[in-house]
């Protein structure tokens, strides 16, 4: 069934990604892009980046009381992050699925945090929870240049429009 122009651009989003310090170090890049590469989203930006501690506080703001905050900035701002923008239909919502429940024990398997990890304080990748969340985050980590916009070849067979 071929998808109106319209309403295929109208629901598309983008969200921001980061595989962590963690996932990083564990040689986990390529199995975590193929993942969302292969569901049909389009990565529209990307780069290695070691965020200092102050820049962890900011992304992680909203968790400034909760005991475990100190250690979640020191452990992002520790290594290369892989910092990521992807975009498609659904992909705020979707990506969350993909990666799965924040403690990987009880990810499910088939989600990335439930194939690929163990604890809730390594589990090797960042998802914007929300449109508005989607939206600070990507200003926070990309400058509007670094962000791309192009057709992907796929589009019209991924989402059936013409
Ligand atoms: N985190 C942690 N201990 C907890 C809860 C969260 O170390 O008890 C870390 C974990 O790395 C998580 C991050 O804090 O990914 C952000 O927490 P949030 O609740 O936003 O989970 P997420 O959105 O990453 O699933
Ligand atoms: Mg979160």
């Amino acid at each position: 069934m071929l998808q109106d122009q319209e309403a295929h651009a109208s629901q598309m989003e983008r969200t921001f990604i980061a595989i962590k310090p963690d996932g990083v170090q564990r040689g986990l890049i390529s199995e975590i892009i193929a993942r969302f590469e292969r569901k049909g989203f389009k990565l529209v930006a990307i780069k290695l980046v070691v965020p200092s501690k102050a820049f962890a506080g900011k992304h992680y703001h909203d968790l400034k009381e909760r005991p475990f905050f100190n250690g979640l900035c020191n452990f992002l701002s520790s290594g290369p992050v892989l910092a990521m923008v992807w975009e498609g239909e659904g992909v705020i919502k979707y990506g969350r699925k993909l990666i799965g429940a924040t403690d990987p024990s009880k990810s499910e398997p088939g989600t990335i945090r439930g194939d690929l990890a163990i604890v809730v304080g390594r589990n090797i990748i960042h998802g914007s929870d929300g449109p508005e969340t989607a939206k600070d985050e990507i200003k926070l980590w990309f400058k509007p240049e670094e962000l791309t916009n192009y057709t992907s070849n796929q589009e019209k067979w991924v989402y059936g429009v013409n």
